[in-house]
């Protein structure tokens, strides 16, 4: 019989955090890297917890190199040749993953593996974490390679979460549906809100002694904040960083009509605009670039958009990382480690003060 479950689940703007007596007095004081030690993985990482998403605009050796002086983790792309991969780990990244789906070639992966110590971070990236064959190449992996750093996923309920961890994955990566150029929802009608994802994956996996990496649906600062609180060991950023100058997307110019008519002339402002183009994964345009077309049996799960250029991309990763420490003083959370314990929601019916939404900026 169909089951309805009905407790409201919840996504990021669903929340606020309650502020709370603190014995910070300055933001400056909230420490943002964590020491992470694992189930699986022998050694310990010192991180902020922040992964650039492994898409192929995203999950760029440029971004990985701006992002590693913050202590920020990239996850690059498995678009990457292994000669290339290879090439560039001549030099030490300690905070890289490298990517593969499970249609890729698993003996090849095995081999750059196993020739490579040093490349020791890998991530299984599959939309359906649910399938059969993921729970099995995460154990012959562990199986393989005892001293892998290992994140899989995407899935968004404690039992899957559980069996992965239990099967050889220090880390699961959590959500289906939230990401900023996602069209699973549209498309299938499958997903729950990230907030109740993180909240429920979390605690699954920690009851276990695994981690977990909150994959999508932050669109600004204080949504990252709002993944820790609710319990993300880590949390994975594509669309946030997409504008940037390390993202792979083209950068292009786009004339854009703005709202306002001059007094006098009665005419019309128009500027010239910058973007770079971001697209999902599984959106028409990454199969065409990266897979040679779209197989018959598929529909686009991934949308293709413009997002504004920001220029480069340690200005994004300093106003999160500002906005992060401002949560833990206003919350009393001294080290990242500490802000789901710091942590109290309100649930709200809007996130953001939005009085002035439509009033033009002063410059
Ligand atoms: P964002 O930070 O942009 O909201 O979300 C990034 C995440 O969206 C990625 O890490 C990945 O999990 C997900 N994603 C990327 N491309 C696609 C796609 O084409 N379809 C779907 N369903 N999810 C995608």
């Amino acid at each position: 019989m169909t089951r309805l479950i009905n407790d409201v689940q919840l996504d990021y703007c669903d929340v606020l955090f309650q502020p709370k007596r603190t014995t910070l007095n300055s933001r400056s004081e909230a420490d943002i890297l964590r020491e992470y030690s694992f189930k699986w993985y022998p050694k310990t990482i010192k991180a902020c917890g922040i992964i650039a998403a492994n898409m192929a605009t995203t999950g760029t050796f440029e971004m990985n190199d701006a992002l590693e002086k913050f202590n920020a983790i990239t996850c690059l792309h498995k678009h990457y040749t292994h000669e290339q991969i290879k090439a560039y780990f001549k030099k030490p990244h300690p905070l890289t993953f490298i990517c593969t789906g499970l249609k890729d070639d698993k003996e090849k992966l095995f081999k750059l593996l196993s020739e490579n110590p040093h490349i020791d971070k890998l991530c299984v990236d599959i939309a359906n974490g649910y399938i059969p064959k993921l729970l099995g190449f995460v154990k012959e992996l562990r199986a393989k390679f005892p001293n892998l750093l290992l994140m899989a996923g995407n899935v968004v309920t404690g039992d899957m979460t559980q069996d992965l961890i239990l099967s050889g994955a220090d880390i699961v990566k959590a959500g289906i549906g939230p990401g900023s150029v996602c069209l699973t929802r549209s498309q299938t009608g499958v997903g729950r809100p990230q907030l109740s994802t993180v909240l429920e994956v979390s605690d699954a996996a920690h009851g276990v002694g695994g981690m977990i990496c909150a994959d999508g649906g932050c669109t600004v600062p204080g949504d990252i904040a709002k993944a820790f609180g609710a319990g993300a060991d880590f949390v994975m950023i594509g669309g946030m960083l997409a504008g940037s100058d390390e993202a792979a997307g083209e950068l292009v110019e786009r004339y854009v009509q703005t709202s306002w008519v001059d007094k006098e002339s009665g005419d019309l402002t128009i500027e010239l605009r910058r973007y770079k183009k971001f697209y999902g994964m599984s959106s028409k345009l990454a199969q065409q670039k990266h897979f040679g077309g779209m197989a018959k049996y598929r529909t686009t799960e991934g949308r293709e958009k413009l997002i504004p250029y920001t220029g480069p991309v340690e200005h994004i990763i300093e106003d999160i990382l500002g906005g992060l420490r401002s949560t833990m003083s206003y919350i009393g959370a001294r080290r990242l480690k500490d802000i789901p314990r710091c942590t109290t929601f309100y649930t709200v019916n809007k996130q953001l003060n939005t009085v002035f939404e439509n009033m033009k900026d002063i410059d």
